[in-house]
């Protein structure tokens, strides 16, 4: 067992896996202990969609994400605050990690203005102008007062030339303007730690730089000098498919300090997942569990199933037999058709717990195989049965449903 702690000792480091670049370890926090790696449900506007907390730590979660953006436009961070700040207002008294806002503005509003001190940008709430560069951005969340905050950071799209087959990015980046957002995201990384306060929080930075190895360097050089908690990579599972993702993870993950945490933002399928961790990564989050949930998709060992399918009818068996989520123990498939063909909340409800689950589940193997020094091989299996089953063609934002 190989160990490792940080300047702070936030990250401890249990055990390497011979025969990869993933690793087994703990990151503790303000709110308490996260185990990595991890997976991170998605509370975009303070809440994760479709479940309550208690039915989201049931399901093995230590820790979600909520988005500064949504907050900012509503309810507002005052209101937060007079509410009892953004634990109390979510119910959730374990780790939360706020973004930055940086992905919503960039790949949201088409109509944002960004200069070198920061960007001005459209709510799409009521179209007011908002203004947020990196310290007012810092500011936000040290009122948040989120358990891991991130820089203010430049997000970019796949590159014109290099969209994956059948991908839709939200937006794209040519060579130009992707120096230029690498330049940025260095730049404000720096006034973020100048403007972070709150010493209660870990402050990460973001790695930007599309598929451009170069630009990837460049930007995790000059980010690890600047000494942050942990490094983030950004601007991936945006279009560019599985392959150049991971070859782009591979890369910049050698270039962080083994010692802290590495977060891959936004991603992914279960594949994504696998793969990224046999990267060394070990921090993650994504709609995919949630958004599909309330669309009838199951994520299963054996492939996904649609539950608004007529072969559900008579079916007794629950969503997936071996599961222990509430949602298996006590709903058959013929049920929970019925309540997605009724227009039934609890179909989405019932959905959503059993992908969040399905996710966790899927973490604690990957823990698992690592202390058991096992994981290279059994992500070998995992990820050839994945891509199969999961009808793999683009990345996490494409991922059919
Ligand atoms: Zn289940």
């Amino acid at each position: 067992m190989k160990t490792a702690s940080t300047k702070m000792g936030n990250f401890n480091v249990l055990h390497t896996d011979s025969g990869s670049q993933a690793r087994r370890a703990t990151l503790t926090t303000a709110h308490g202990r996260v185990e990595t790696p991890a997976f991170m449900p998605v509370g975009t506007a303070g809440t994760v969609k479709a479940v309550t907390p208690q039915q989201l730590k049931e399901t093995g979660a230590d820790i979600i994400l909520a988005n500064t953006y949504h907050l900012l436009l509503r309810p507002g961070i005052e209101t937060i605050e007079k509410l009892g700040g953004l634990h109390k207002f979510m119910a959730w008294n374990n780790p939360i990690l706020t973004d930055s806002g940086g992905y919503q503005i960039f790949s949201l509003n088409s109509l944002n203005k960004v200069n070198d001190d920061g960007v001005e940008f459209t709510s799409h709430v009521d179209g007011a102008k908002i203004y947020l560069n990196p310290e007012i951005a810092t500011k936000i969340q040290n009122r948040l007062a989120a358990d891991i905050i991130m820089c203010f950071d430049q997000c970019t799209g796949p590159p014109v030339t290099n969209i994956a087959q059948n991908a839709t990015p939200s937006f794209q980046t040519d060579a130009a303007e992707l120096k230029k957002a690498v330049q940025r995201t260095i730049r404000w990384a720096g006034r973020c730690k100048q403007a972070h306060t709150n010493t209660n929080q870990l402050l990460f930075a973001v790695v930007q730089g599309g598929i451009d190895l170069q630009m990837r360097t460049h930007c995790a050089l000059e980010l690890v000098k600047l000494d942050f908690d942990g490094y983030a990579i950004g601007g991936l599972s945006v279009g560019e498919g599985h392959e150049n993702m991971i070859k782009t993870v591979s890369h910049t993950t050698k270039l962080l300090p083994g010692f802290l945490p590495r977060y891959l933002m936004g991603a992914g399928t279960p594949a994504d997942i696998v793969a990224a961790v046999g990267a060394g990564v070990d921090m993650f989050d994504c709609v995919l569990p949630t958004r599909n949930g309330r669309n009838a998709f199951a994520f299963t060992e054996n492939g996904p199933l649609r539950m608004r399918n007529n072969a559900n009818i008579n079916d007794t068996r629950p969503i997936e037999t071996e599961c222990d989520c509430y949602c298996c123990k006590n709903f058959s498939r013929g049920s929970i058709r019925h309540f997605f063909n009724c227009a039934e909340m609890l179909g989405p409800i019932l959905v959503s717990i059993h992908n969040i689950r399905f996710y966790q589940r899927l973490m604690a193997n990957i823990r698992k195989a690592i202390e058991n020094d096992e994981f290279a091989d059994w992500a070998d299996r995992k990820l050839k049965k994945y891509k199969k089953l999961y009808n793999y063609r683009a990345s996490s934002s494409n991922f059919a449903l």
